[in-house]
């Protein structure tokens, strides 16, 4: 088949590169997905084409259950959702022990829960927005006073620790923090740094993410919600 757009053209290159220069060297965990997959991460983050959650970590395929979309929202528990299905299997069925909510710099659509977009034009975006009310409301009382357009970094933490709740109301979710199976971790990607900031219950802060080594050697990540 011949791909016109350069953009394309681009990718089927890369497709082209991957099977044969890459997919060799790692054949076989690529024959070891086929068997099944056992991660034991879910990563919700961001549709920003910025964003590499398997780079940012150093993670092969079959270590992080991803979910994405714009603005790394978890709307409240509703069975109707996607969502919802998303984060049942990876919790009921996979049984991830983690889940870590990433939100990141200059994220179009946090800003747009400080500068809504015309509903007219986009009603499905002003819909899906609504997921972010809490958010909105939060920087309003929060930072009264405040230029909402000055307020995108805050509102980047606000949102994670917001969508950290609304997990909270997922039955699975909730079922696994009351038994100590699963942690919540809310994480904020800076990409033009590389940094990433972790929440930090204790201090209500986000500060940069540290490992802790135990006397074995054994490094674990220094704090979750
Ligand atoms: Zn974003």
């Amino acid at each position: 088949m011949r791909i016109a757009e350069s953009a394309m053209q681009r990718l089927v290159e890369g497709l082209h590169h991957f099977q044969s220069e890459i997919f060799g060297s790692q054949r076989a965990l690529f024959e070891r997905l086929a068997l099944g997959q056992r991660p034991e991460t879910m990563f919700i983050t961001c549709a920003d084409s910025r964003i590499d959650p398997n780079l940012l970590t150093q993670t092969a395929p079959g270590e992080l259950f991803i979910m994405r979309n714009a603005g790394n929202f978890v709307p409240p528990y509703n069975p109707n959702s996607g969502e919802a299905a998303t984060i049942e299997f990876a919790v009921a069925v996979i049984g991830v022990r983690d889940i870590v909510v990433c939100g990141h710099s200059h994220c179009g659509a946090v800003q747009a829960i400080l500068d809504p977009p015309s509903p007219e034009k986009f009603p499905a975006l002003t819909n899906w927005l609504s997921n972010a009310e809490s958010t909105r409301r939060i920087l309003r009382d929060k930072y009264p006073e405040a230029d909402p357009r000055r307020l995108l970094n805050v509102a980047v933490q606000e949102n994670v620790l917001m969508q950290l709740e609304n997990l909270r109301t997922h039955p699975v979710v909730a079922s696994g923090l009351a038994q100590g199976k699963l942690n919540l971790h809310g994480w904020v990607y800076k990409f033009e740094t590389g940094e990433v900031f972790g929440y930090d219950p204790q201090t209500r802060q986000f500060s940069a993410l540290t490992l802790h080594r135990d006397v074995s050697g054994a490094a674990t990540p220094a704090r979750s919600v």
